[in-house]
């Protein structure tokens, strides 16, 4: 590498991804539901940190082939987050990855869910079990990714991207506000690519990723 390309800034615009279960649709309670877990009476929500850890399993295969992911619940915060990445950057992506297993279903289930909940639609749609692929530009320019998945942003991260780490049912849009924040600092020069340390629950290894070979793209 010359000189010159070590001193150049990235010059182009960044893109927004938003991921889709945990941040767009409530993939959460439905998982509960399906592992048996009885929904709260106030909330009307199953929660997913009561499923017993060997119910896990058998409740992802229960989704694998079906319409498990076109049926899932529009957070109610969804429209905002929606609203708010395209008044910052025009418009918005989505990045999302498939059921293990289930990739062929699972991309086309979750292109009818988003066709069906989401307005305007997204630029692009991107269900890869790859992530860290889109989290920069060919010129360098980091993209930004909100998710909920730490092993998720931290991938991102380490492969140049920003990451946004935002639960909808434990975060308010705020975070995003915040991390959005981060992400100019960063993409003016006034701070630091440091990876974050991003911690979040395990619930299960249900989401395909780059160790499973037979998902990958
Ligand atoms: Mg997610």
């Amino acid at each position: 590498m010359r000189l010159y390309e070590l001193e150049q800034k990235p010059q182009g615009r960044p893109e927004i991804f938003l991921d889709m279960d945990g941040v767009l649709a409530d993939f959460f309670s439905e998982y509960a539901k399906l592992a048996g877990v009885p929904a709260d009476v106030r909330s009307g929500r199953a929660d997913y940190r009561s499923i017993p850890a060997e119910l896990r399993e058998p409740a992802i295969d229960q989704m694998r082939g079906t319409d498990f992911f076109y049926r899932l619940p529009k957070f109610a915060s969804a429209d905002r987050l929606v609203k708010m990445a395209v008044q910052v950057f025009g418009h918005y992506n989505i990045c999302s990855s498939p059921l293990r297993g289930d990739h062929a279903n699972s991309e086309a289930m979750k292109t009818a869910w988003i066709q069906e909940n989401l307005d305007p639609q997204p630029k692009r749609i991107i269900i890869t079990p790859r992530k860290g692929k889109y989290a920069k530009q060919p010129d360098g320019t980091p993209n930004i990714l909100v998710d909920d998945r730490n092993t998720v942003l931290t991938e991102w991260e380490q492969s140049g991207g920003i990451g946004i780490k935002y639960q909808a049912d434990e975060n308010g849009l705020d975070t995003v506000a915040r991390g959005l924040r981060r992400a100019f600092e960063i993409l003016k020069g006034r701070r630091e690519h440091t990876p974050q340390n991003i911690q979040s629950k395990d619930y299960g290894k249900m989401i395909a990723g780059p160790q499973d070979n037979k998902d990958a793209s």
